[in-house]
């Protein structure tokens, strides 16, 4: 190849590559993975998705902990049911490869520009994270339902993958901005992860 065709090509290689990255939690890309009843949507989130195809913005989709956990008929769960050895160390063990992944893109001059997760779950919340002392056990000990239902509260902590997801980057010297889809309120997240894109926050 001749010099200036090397150069028209790392031309082309620069120009279709804006070397930006973002993780998202798995089930915005795939709600089939929530617990039953609890999809919002039929596939993708498409809001946001959209929003990063149009911001050409490479998406890399993290593993969902809870279906490779627990599978697709698993229960609604809270935070305290999975805040567990066993857990927390699957959470480790999924998020390592994404996270070597990481390390080797910023090391090339690419920059992993946030982590999306889904306020409300107890795995991937971000600044919220459903909570309960009392939600767990053999539901047939129960009259009703309600009475342990009435005790599930939103709290605001991060869900468990996401305080390990952030523990593993700080051990790395990583800082990586987390943010979240809310998803009763997906269009209002949508513009606050919009305007974070434009740096206006
Ligand atoms: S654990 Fe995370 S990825 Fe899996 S369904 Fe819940 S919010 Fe989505």
């Amino acid at each position: 190849m001749t010099n200036n065709g090397l150069i028209w090509l790392l031309g082309l290689i620069c120009l279709y590559r804006n070397k930006k990255i973002i993780l998202i939690s798995h089930c915005l890309l795939n709600v089939n993975a929530k617990v039953n009843g609890l999809a919002k949507y039929k596939g993708v989130q498409n809001e946001l998705i959209k929003l990063l195809i149009d911001q050409g913005i490479g998406i890399i989709q993290l593993p969902c902990p809870e279906m490779g956990c627990a599978g697709i008929r698993r229960w609604g769960q809270v935070k305290e049911q999975l805040d567990t050895p066993y857990f927390i160390k699957y959470c480790n063990e999924i998020f390592t490869p994404i996270l070597d992944q990481v390390i080797d893109y910023q090391k090339n001059g690419y920059k992993v520009i946030a982590i999306i997760g889904v306020d409300g779950s107890p795995s991937c919340g971000v600044g919220q994270t459903c909570s309960s002392e009392k939600w767990g056990g053999e539901l047939a000990n129960y009259q009703n339902t309600e009475e342990i239902k009435n005790d599930i509260k939103m709290v605001n902590e991060s869900g468990i993958f996401m305080e390990q997801i952030k523990r593993l980057l700080e051990d790395n010297h990583l800082y990586i901005p987390m943010l979240s889809v809310e998803e009763d309120n997906p269009a209002n997240s949508v513009v606050n992860i919009q305007r974070f894109l434009k740096g206006e926050i």
